[in-house]
């Protein structure tokens, strides 16, 4: 997260601060390349710099999107009061957020927006808050409180709960705009959908009982599972917008009594996945006592998807993830170093594997004592450390394998990473038997490690030597 931002990315965002406090609320895309070039900025760092202010928030700009990519939104306020406008439009709130391009007009006609129409369109499409459906435009969270008649069938469903500490508001009206295409008739409401998916239908209804806030989700028809993972999918998508949210996720219970019944036992999915990780087969049901195949609950839904899409990364993350890369690619030095290091790091870690694997217990506490003591060392201590570590190793240069002389060459190259060469030296000492001597001179906090390390080094060269150490015995 700490990573610095390129002075030129400042002074961009500096020159767009200056015009957000000069009150203007939005300027052509071309102006802003204008301001990125004057700091030689190419085209690709433009490009990635707008996409990364736009997801720290600094401005909106949706370059993916044909009608938004040529304007850069600087003020928030303009863009929130514009869509307010239309949300609290008394003639849009009566046809319970129905609406046409001509009515838009009429409601925003001698407004700041009177020639921002498209755009504040689209902008409400990207906020994924309206959706388009043949002429009509269509706003869930306006729509009917009242469920419509929908006649559903509760036997053989396959019953999933998302149930949330705290929901925010409008996670049913978002997961509406997302998956509008798979709308069946006209069974929507302000609370819940049902959708058809080929001959699988899925009835989806907010439900906040006191403080039970729940998704609900029923599922009928031949393609359940496949019907519960496009679902979910769009679901944990909205939800990872939201940071926080303690989530729990359950399903249905699928015994004789279960299936025919319109509240069965509901499996928490935490729990599910416990058993299997216990190898256990059977899970009690708590309504009828039936112990039920745990394969057969998760045959009603495909739990490697699930399993899969629980990684998925919030927005700010991908931001982050981005400048990084950016930043990669602008210093290739810098990521060959990167390598490097990763590459050296691991190997280290593999060499202090090798020598604690036949240590006892009681050498290996120590070996941490000595290591927590090093890392609390001053710089000037460890370098000092490593430095002597470092010598009395380079003399039995010989007896190394051609990977450990590897990595000597390249610490040796730094004269940073005084920890590295101190992790690197100790197995490889007492592995090549080298004795260390005493010669710390420089203070006592280091002839005090020193003599540790030495005694240490003694006492564990009498326990046999790991594996790796046996090729050059
Ligand atoms: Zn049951």
């Amino acid at each position: 997260m700490g990573t610095p931002l390129p002075k030129t990315w400042v002074k961009v965002r500096q020159e767009i601060t200056k015009l957000q406090d000069q009150g203007i609320d939005y300027i052509p895309f071309a102006d802003y390349q204008t301001i990125c070039r004057k700091y030689n900025l190419d085209d690709i760092t433009i490009s990635s710099l707008s996409q990364l202010f736009h997801d720290l928030g600094v401005f909106f700009h949706f370059q993916n999107n044909i009608k938004l990519r040529n304007t850069i939104f600087l003020n928030h306020e303009y863009v929130t009061q514009g869509v307010y406008k239309i949300f609290d439009d008394k003639n849009i709130i009566e046809s319970n957020g129905e609406f046409t391009e001509q009515d838009l007009i009429e409601v925003l006609q001698n407004t700041p927006y009177e020639h921002k129409q498209a755009e504040l369109l689209s902008l409400c499409e990207e906020f994924k808050i309206l959706f388009k459906k043949g002429k009509q435009y269509l706003a869930p969270q306006l729509f009917e409180e009242k469920k419509p008649d929908v006649d559903w069938d509760f036997t053989n469903n396959l019953h999933y709960k998302y149930s949330y500490g705290f929901m925010p508001k409008g996670i049913v009206s978002y997961l509406i705009v997302a998956m509008h295409e798979k709308i069946y008739q006209h069974h929507y409401w302000r609370y819940g959908v049902e959708l058809c998916y080929e001959d699988t239908f899925a009835l989806v209804e907010e439900k906040r009982l006191g403080k039970r806030n729940q998704i609900d989700i029923r599922i009928r028809g031949r393609k359940k599972n496949e019907f519960l993972t496009i679902i979910r999918e769009q679901l944990n998508g909205i939800n990872n917008k939201f940071t926080n949210l303690q989530i729990k996720e359950e399903v249905g219970c699928i015994c004789e009594e279960c299936i025919v019944s319109e509240k069965p036992y509901l499996f928490d999915l935490d729990r599910i996945e416990k058993a299997i990780n216990k190898r256990i087969l059977k899970l009690q049901c708590q309504n009828s006592f039936i112990n039920v195949d745990i394969e057969k609950i998760l045959g009603y839904y495909d739990f490697k998807k699930l399993d899969e899409d629980r990684i998925t990364k919030n927005e700010l993350r991908k931001g982050f993830d981005r400048i990084h890369n950016h930043l990669r690619k602008q210093d290739s030095h810098l990521r060959e170093q990167d390598k490097i290091l990763i590459n050296i790091s691991s190997q280290i870690d593999q060499l202090e594997t090798d020598l604690l694997s036949n240590l006892s217990e009681i050498l290996k506490a120590e070996f941490e004592t000595i290591k927590l003591e090093i890392d609390n060392l001053s710089k000037e201590n460890g370098e000092a450390i490593a430095h002597e570590l470092m010598t009395s190793i380079a003399k039995e240069k010989d007896k190394m394998t051609t990977q450990q002389r590897e990595i000597l060459e390249k610490l040796n190259q730094s004269s940073e990473n005084w920890q590295a060469k101190v992790r690197f030296s100790i197995p490889v000492l007492k592995q090549l038997g080298v004795d260390i001597g005493c010669e710390y001179e420089l203070n006592n906090i280091v002839k005090g490690i020193g003599t540790k390390l030495k005694s240490w080094l003694e006492r564990s060269s009498s326990s046999s030597y790991p594996q790796a150490m046996r090729d050059f015995k």
